[in-house]
């Protein structure tokens, strides 16, 4: 049995946290108040792990003031150099993993492995703006009027708003924020309140780097709740830009209030992903492909598949095998070794997860396997990683509970796959398991997935940080991390120079003065 309070007073004295911590970083650490703290516990128990003070309107102003003056200077140093210092960053994240992967686990309850791998996510994100630094191009182009030369640059846009999920309570972060930096913005950041310390936690390694190299603050932290905090920077026109991650119903408030100021918004938001497993699939595949994409975090991620549709002809098999490996899956302490499914986030999560399930039923929905709680810990919130065999009209299948449920379909043929496929609000994540190149073209093209990520042969879930992020329809729009999705934390400026001796005009117009 691992012990979670020997656990966390080690993590805490290593990583120099207490019991009761401070929420906001301006370049120095704001002290401690008791007033309207956050109490942080674990899922994993119930366990309380310490409380983080939250932003008041007088430091949210001071912190986005000593952004606003970092912006200055750093928005002067050059591309290459912003990435080294990334570089910096990332290194000094890498000694810290383990601890802080730990963090993570034991405020959002993921497993071992995936603690790290949301720690990794960072470091790989900072090694790649690293080399971003000496890759912000613009383009020439040619230019219509004789002695004319017609390019753009992509400038910084100064203080950019990062408002993170509690699901990726880290990465996320430095999606935006590494890559934002590189570019030449500084970032203000309000971390979802359920995962206030790990974010305490990160900003506590990133500001002794920052205050080492003697660079100015760039990075500010603001911890509180939505609809405070998070409303005054959505709100904020001195923030030209608010990168948003959460669900739909939040990203829908959140855009209006940026669009209304006419700022601009990346809007990451929730996923309702599908997987198609075709006859021509490679069954071994395909099934882990599922169990991982739909269990994996509890369900808890945004790229989770949610909904699998198989093909008639393999329809009973695949289902059996399914519903068996599902029964050899162990719940439980997300630390313990072994363990694949650890706890959802809160009891709200729970409950939202039962009446699910119930409302799946009550619409014809038969369960195949899990359903209900789970007796893992005293007081975590463990329930059982549910497959639910589905009919294509049920309203449920087309929203996202945030929780291990997975809705069955049976299809026939790749026009009816397509239908299941495509037929909810939201478009993030999708895969199809084919070994049929005719089948996986056609999900690839204008006439398949409506995804912005397409999987093939391999899961819903775990995306790699090179390509760029993001899922259209309700999931709102907005690309992060990899490729060029830089160029969203900047403004373009279409520049023409006039090296002649004459002033032709564009179009043809003439004006003789
Ligand atoms: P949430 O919408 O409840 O909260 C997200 C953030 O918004 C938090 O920081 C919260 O404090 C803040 N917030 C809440 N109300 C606010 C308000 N009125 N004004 C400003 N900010 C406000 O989401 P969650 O439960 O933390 O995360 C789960 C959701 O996030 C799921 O829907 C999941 O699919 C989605 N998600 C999407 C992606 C993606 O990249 N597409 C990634 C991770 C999570």
């Amino acid at each position: 049995m691992v012990e979670i309070e020997k656990i966390k007073r080690d993590t805490f004295e290593k990583l120099g946290l207490s019991e009761n911590n401070p929420g906001v970083y301006n370049g120095k650490w704001e002290n401690f108040s008791e007033k309207d703290a956050i109490t942080v516990k674990s899922p994993i128990d119930g366990s309380t792990l310490g409380r983080v003070s939250v932003a008041s309107k007088e430091s949210y102003e001071k912190t986005l003031n000593s952004l606003k003056k970092a912006f200055a200077e750093w928005s002067d140093v050059p591309g290459p150099k912003r990435g080294m210092l990334i570089k910096k960053l990332s290194d000094a994240l890498s000694e810290k993993k383990e601890l802080l992967g730990r963090i993570v686990s034991l405020e959002v309850g993921k497993t071992n492995v995936e603690g790290q791998g949301e720690i990794q996510e960072m470091i790989d994100v900072g090694y790649y703006a690293t080399g971003l630094g000496r890759q912000i191009y613009g383009n020439t182009i040619a230019s219509e009027r004789p002695g004319h030369v017609l390019y753009e640059k992509f400038l910084p846009l100064g203080i950019v708003g990062v408002i993170s999920a509690f699901n990726f309570p880290s990465a996320v972060w430095s999606w935006n924020s590494f890559i934002a930096a590189t570019v030449g913005d500084t970032v203000l950041w309000k971390p979802s309140s359920k995962a206030s310390l790990t974010s305490v936690a990160v900003m506590g390694v990133i500001g002794d780097v920052l205050e080492k190299e003697g660079v100015p603050n760039i990075f500010g932290l603001v911890n509180g709740r939505g609809g405070v905090i998070g409303e005054l920077l959505a709100k904020d026109q001195r923030i030209p830009l608010v990168s948003f991650t959460g669900s739909v119903k939040t990203g829908r408030h959140i855009s209006s209030m940026v669009s209304e100021r006419f700022g601009r918004a990346i809007l990451e938001l929730g996923g309702n992903n599908c997987a198609i497993v075709s006859e021509k699939a490679d069954m071994n595949i395909a099934l882990k492909g599922v169990g991982f994409g739909a269990m994996a975090t509890a369900g808890q991620r945004c790229t989770s598949t949610r909904r699998v549709a198989v093909s008639e002809k393999i329809y009973e098999d695949f289902r059996k095998r399914l519903v068996e490996a599902y029964k050899k899956v162990k719940i439980g302490n997300p630390l313990e070794n072994g363990v694949l499914v650890g706890p959802l986030i809160d009891s709200e999560a729970v409950l939202n997860y039962e009446k699910a399930i119930e409302t799946a039923v009550k619409q014809g929905g038969k369960v195949l396997a899990g359903g209900k709680r789970h007796s893992a810990g005293n007081n975590g919130y463990y329930v059982e990683p549910t497959i639910i065999e589905a009919k294509k009209d049920m309203e449920i299948t087309k929203e996202e509970t945030f929780a291990p449920i997975l809705y069955l379909f049976r299809y026939s043929g790749l026009q009816e796959a397509m239908e299941i496929h495509n037929g909810v609000p939201q478009g993030l994540s999708s895969a199809m398991f084919t070994t049929d190149l005719r089948e996986e073209e056609i999900f690839l093209s204008s006439k398949g997935s409506d995804c912005g990520i397409a999987n093939i042969n391999t899961s819903t879930a775990g995306a790699e940080i090179g390509g760029a992020f993001g899922g259209e329809k309700d999931t709102g729009g907005g690309r992060e991390s990899g490729s060029d999705s830089w160029k969203a934390y900047t403004r373009r400026i279409t520049i023409t120079k006039n090296y002649g001796n004459e002033l032709p005009l564009s179009q043809g117009v003439t004006f003789d003065l």
